[in-house]
């Protein structure tokens, strides 16, 4: 695994969480399992919806010609871990089950219908014309901080740190998901419904996030410079997976830059691009390892049903002693120093940190 030396930084700012390296290497056995597991996943998947098969060329035929033209890194198309991307394309059928499963249930734990149901009034005011404007800048801005803390609180980094651990940015990468990462977008979706917007318009806002992330991913080398303010490009998005000095924790909208530039985590540096991708640690090459990888160290889930009453009190330790105060401190962690385009911010950055 490639990694990148990183200055030590402030560990309010630096606070992806690092596993347990084991030594150990899987035997072929256990390497055989891991296939044929990854194998049945895909076979449900296929099972559950045929048409699924038809979208790993699809998109192959819609970005690569774009990637040969026009590349950003000159890499080879078999390139490692391949295999592991397409999988997750071809085992979405059932992945996406779980996740809408999890999704359900973060979207009414998070509460994020409460601020929904609150703003309801304002949003009924609104002239129609208004009402698509509104609705996408609420969702974003409600998506950015729910990314941010997928990326800033040690817990769900876990689940996140799965997508992030591709080292090759390209027309597939951008599949590799944790199903339980795919409540991500779980508390976005429920604050906009309780807000008063429509279910057809706010699934339509997750459809299009979605895709369009999925084309963030390319390996194009278009910088796309006069948006760069005004919506996101691949490169913000790159700059977003880069494991390099100054990048990480930075550019987490979805949409609009905009949520970046106002919380200070905007991150386009106008004499450097992103060459490094992937997290500083030992994430599994292979889809089941992928799969096992956030849930290591956790007691079995079925002990709720054993031990009701223990298992609440300690659910409820953990939101209240460990869950809260990380997203409290990733909200009051200090911002970038500046938001200028001209400047390397990485340079500064370390600088800053390492002082
Ligand atoms: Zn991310
Ligand atoms: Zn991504």
């Amino acid at each position: 695994m490639r990694t990148t030396p990183l200055p030590p930084q402030d560990p309010r700012l630096r606070v992806h969480e690092p596993a347990r390296q084991s030594n150990r290497q899987p035997t072929r056995w256990q390497r055989w399992f891991a296939v044929g597991v990854a194998a049945a996943i895909i076979a449900i998947s296929l099972a559950l919806d045929i048409g699924a098969i038809f979208v790993v060329p699809l998109v192959f035929v819609l970005v690569v010609p774009f990637e040969k033209l026009f590349p950003r890194h000159k890499k080879p198309f078999r390139r490692p871990q391949l295999g592991t991307d397409i999988g997750y394309a071809l085992a979405g059928g059932a992945l996406n089950a779980v996740s809408v499963f999890f999704a359900v249930i973060v979207g009414a734990l998070s509460l994020a219908w409460l601020p929904g149901l609150a703003v309801r009034p304002l949003v009924s005011l609104l002239p129609s014309a208004m009402v698509p404007i509104a609705g996408i800048l609420l969702f974003d801005a409600v998506i950015y901080w729910t990314h941010r803390w997928y990326h800033e609180v040690p817990f769900l980094w876990r689940f996140h740190s799965i997508h992030h651990s591709t080292e090759d940015l390209d027309w597939i990468s951008g599949f590799r998901n944790h199903p339980l990462d795919g409540t991500l977008i779980a508390p976005a979706f429920f604050f906009l419904l309780a807000a008063g917007f429509s279910a057809e318009f706010t699934g339509a806002l997750a459809v299009i996030q979605i895709v369009f992330g999925l084309f963030l991913h390319a390996n194009v080398k278009w910088r796309l410079r006069p948006l760069h303010k005004v919506l996101i490009t691949p490169e913000f998005h790159h700059w977003h997976h880069a494991n390099e000095p100054g990048a990480i924790n930075s550019n987490y909208s979805v949409f609009l830059p905009a949520w970046d530039l106002l919380f200070g985590t905007y991150f386009m540096p106008k004499d450097r691009r992103p060459t490094v991708y992937g997290v500083s640690e030992p994430v599994p090459a292979g889809m089941l390892g992928q799969l096992k990888y956030p849930l290591r160290g956790m007691r079995n889930p079925l002990r709720v049903v054993r031990h009701p009453i223990r298992s609440t009190k300690a659910g409820l330790r953990f939101v209240f002693k460990a869950l809260l105060p990380d997203m409290v401190r990733s909200v009051r962690r200090p911002r970038r120093p500046s938001h200028s385009e001209g400047l390397d911010e990485g340079a500064i950055w370390a600088t800053m940190q390492t002082s």
